[in-house]
């Protein structure tokens, strides 16, 4: 029977990865509606033979692998569960520890490895494949160590929410994802609170604009918005990427607008000033609060959703995958599992609030610079540098895109264009 549910889970990840294939490479239609040809948007009017050819190719398999990673994970713990690998991991942890309190650390280890290690040839080929088509300009070695800081930020992360999880369940077996909710909310807020002043700066560094000249043209933008001069930060990324790219990140006093070096070295000023103007529109509207109250509201859901599905599961397959409680710490990989799951069913929902907001800073950023040639040109720039696809897939934008596509994007400021310009 394990054997037998392995091979049948092992067959639908295939047949799902070939429907995947069918779709992103036969089926779905990335051409441009006849009404946009020939239009700003139109990505034969800014990119070369050559990078059209490159952008589409890239943005094929790049979704590709965005659609199997996720699943992936799901089939891998699955399996860690059928094979009796979790179950193996607390006897490996019981026994080497003599002292209780170091068992869980122990069987997290061993569990975070094997994830590691599962993962890490579908991430190895995202960054080589980055590498090939010029978009990472990262060493592997400088990756490698992203990849290790990772590692131990997701392990020192649920080495703090773990041992409280199973503390929770065995006290109170009915309200466990209510009492780890409430507990979930000062947690996050102080994750967020310390995000880019703790976090951030182990992969990256932080500092003061360097181009002084521009420096005075951004924080005169920020200061029209109210945003103090020590709130905006430059990211060193050019050892990393090629691509452009600006966030809003962090909380009360450390909440800052950070701007990618690339894109100060790439765009011309008035191109830079529209993309500081979206970022401040973020910022000025408080854009992280609104997302850490809904991503609150719905893990509120879905944490109830996930003791529904445990103890379900547990109660009908518990023999098969090796769990007889779920208060047992054997059962972790089944709530990573449906954490997982529920996760990509709810980003539609997540994305589609998230191209709210982007369209919202897009429209906010052009009645602030007024200066629709270069915000067009910055988006050209945009998808260039990282050879993004102009219109993506149904599915696709569903599933991935946080952003409206270039398309909707460029079209809007096109439009604000012809509009503002008959006005004249
Ligand atoms: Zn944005």
């Amino acid at each position: 029977m394990v054997r037998k549910m392995g091979v049948y889970a092992v067959l639908a990840f295939c047949l799902y990865g070939l429907f995947i294939y069918w779709y992103l490479f036969h089926f779905a239609n990335t051409s441009l509606p006849f009404e946009y040809q020939g239009s700003k948007a139109d990505p034969s009017t800014f990119l070369n033979g050559r990078e059209l050819d490159l952008s589409e190719e890239y943005s094929k398999i790049r979704n590709l692998l965005f659609f199997l990673s996720t699943p992936f994970e799901w089939l891998f713990y699955f399996l860690i569960l059928l094979f009796g690998f979790s179950k193996a991991f607390k006897r490996w942890a019981d026994q080497s520890a003599k002292v209780k309190a170091l068992r869980m650390p122990i069987y997290l280890i061993w569990l975070s490895l094997f994830a590691f290690a599962a993962t890490f040839p579908l991430n190895y080929i995202s960054y080589s494949l980055s590498r090939t088509y010029h978009i990472s300009t990262q060493t592997f070695a400088s990756w490698m160590k992203d990849e290790l800081i990772d590692f131990w930020i997701n392990y020192g992360t649920w080495l703090i929410i773990v041992p409280v999880l199973y503390w929770l369940m065995k006290k109170s077996q009915k309200r466990w994802w209510l009492y780890g909710w409430l507990l979930s909310v000062p947690f996050t807020l102080f994750m967020m609170f310390l995000q880019p002043v703790v976090i951030d700066p182990l992969y990256n560094d932080f500092y003061p604009l360097k181009n002084k000249e521009l420096e005075t043209k951004i924080l005169a933008l920020a200061e029209k918005a109210h945003i103090p001069a020590q709130h905006v930060f430059e990211v060193n990324m050019a050892d990393k990427t090629n691509a452009l790219n600006a966030y809003v990140s962090g909380i009360g006093s450390n909440a800052r607008i950070v701007l990618w070096d690339t894109t100060l070295n790439r765009l011309n000023d008035n191109q830079i000033l529209f993309i500081m103007a979206h970022e401040i529109c973020h910022y000025v509207e408080k854009h992280i609060y609104f997302g850490i109250a809904g991503y609150l509201l719905l893990s509120l859901l879905g944490l109830y959703l996930t003791y529904k599905i445990m103890n379900w599961t547990v109660r009908k397959w518990g023999k098969e995958l090796k769990i007889d409680d779920v208060r047992d710490i054997r059962s972790l990989p089944l709530f990573f599992m449906i954490l997982s799951l529920l996760l990509f069913l709810a980003s539609p929902l997540t994305n589609l609030a998230s191209r709210y907001e982007e369209k919202r800073a897009d429209q906010y950023a052009i009645e602030m610079t007024k200066n629709p040639e270069a915000a067009i040109s910055s988006f050209q720039e945009l998808t260039r540098s990282g050879l993004s696809e102009v219109n993506p897939p149904l599915l696709v934008k569903i599933f991935r895109y946080t952003h409206p596509s270039m398309l909707d994007r460029i079209s809007m400021l096109e439009e604000y264009e012809i509009t503002h310009r008959n006005q004249q």
